[in-house]
């Protein structure tokens, strides 16, 4: 048996064509979606990722604003550039990129965005609401997550969902986010015993370890989904994994392009929040 291949460009592509007509839409009431990305310092792979979030915004019609801080910037000039976005109407989402050099504190950074604009979905606030099933953004990579399970078709009632790794960015939230659809769901991390055992149990695979080739065959339950969140090389073995799985996600082409395409739909969401209050 060979896996079918979980395309995340394809779903990507077609998330983005859904999305820019949802700007034009919100654009012609007036409400055309703003998002501001911040960046601090020089770190080649954080300039790189606010590119990117900066160029796709444009693609959809997002307005975007980039502010770029010097590492010498204060932690409180941080909070003041913050308060400022969140007093802004034109900002419906505001992103601060991680890491931040060493002598800003990240929590009292993601603290200071309002609730309305996290769209990173990082606020410890919406974290708690992610838990008691209340309205809230949902952090971009595990949203993208269940968005590429939700397009094999599979059900996830009552199926078992392991997740390899606990990070509260990847690891917790999909989690919450499977055992809100009703899956059963094992959270392993790096104490876990008997690996293999657990995880070819599980109908939903999604390793998050950050471990290159951790996960092989010996691991697979036949037919199972298997999302790779491993980045930039892949936490499952792909070619042996391939051949058991059902559906299996490539690195690169799987899960990465699914992150930024969520972030713009949640600063959509949030322009569409903004207008009913307006309303
Ligand atoms: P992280 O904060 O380093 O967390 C890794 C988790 O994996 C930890 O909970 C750790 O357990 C667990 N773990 C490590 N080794 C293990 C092992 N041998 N067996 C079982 N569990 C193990 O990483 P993260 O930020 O969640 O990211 C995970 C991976 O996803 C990385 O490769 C990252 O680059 C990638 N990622 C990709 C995207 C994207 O594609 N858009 C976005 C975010 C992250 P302990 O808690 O016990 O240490």
């Amino acid at each position: 048996m060979s896996a079918k291949i979980i395309n995340g460009k394809q779903v990507r592509d077609e998330m983005l064509a859904e999305l820019s007509n949802e700007v034009i839409e919100l654009t012609e009431q007036g409400m055309q979606p703003g998002l501001a990305v911040v960046v601090v310092g020089e770190d080649p792979a954080s300039k790189l990722y606010v590119g990117m979030k900066v160029k796709k915004c444009g693609e959809v019609g997002i307005h975007s604003e980039l502010y770029e801080l010097s590492a010498e910037a204060t932690e409180q000039e941080l909070l003041d550039l913050i308060a400022e976005l969140n007093a802004k109407e034109s900002i419906h989402g505001i992103l601060v990129q991680l890491p931040l050099p060493g002598h800003m504190r990240e929590e009292a950074v993601i603290e200071a965005i309002s609730l309305e604009k996290d769209v990173d979905g990082f606020h410890p606030m919406s974290t708690g609401n992610l838990q008691i099933g209340e309205d809230c953004f949902v952090p971009c990579t595990p949203a993208g997550i269940m968005e590429l399970i939700r397009r094999t078709g599979m059900d996830l009632a009552g199926k078992h969902a392991v997740v390899v790794g606990r990070s509260n960015i990847v690891g917790k939230p999909v989690a919450m986010l499977l055992l809100q659809a009703d899956a059963t769901v094992t959270i392993c991390h790096s104490k876990t015993a008997n690996l293999p055992e657990i995880t070819k149990q599980a109908d939903v695979l999604v390793a998050a370890a950050g471990r290159p080739g951790l996960l092989g065959k010996e691991h697979i339950k036949p037919g199972a989904v298997v999302i790779d969140v491993g980045s930039p090389k892949g936490d499952v073995r792909f070619e042996e994994a391939e051949e058991v799985a059902g559906y299996i996600t490539p690195v690169p082409g799987g899960v990465g392009p699914m992150t930024i395409t969520m972030l713009l739909k949640n600063t959509i969401d949030s322009a569409r929040k903004a207008l009913k209050i307006r309303a």
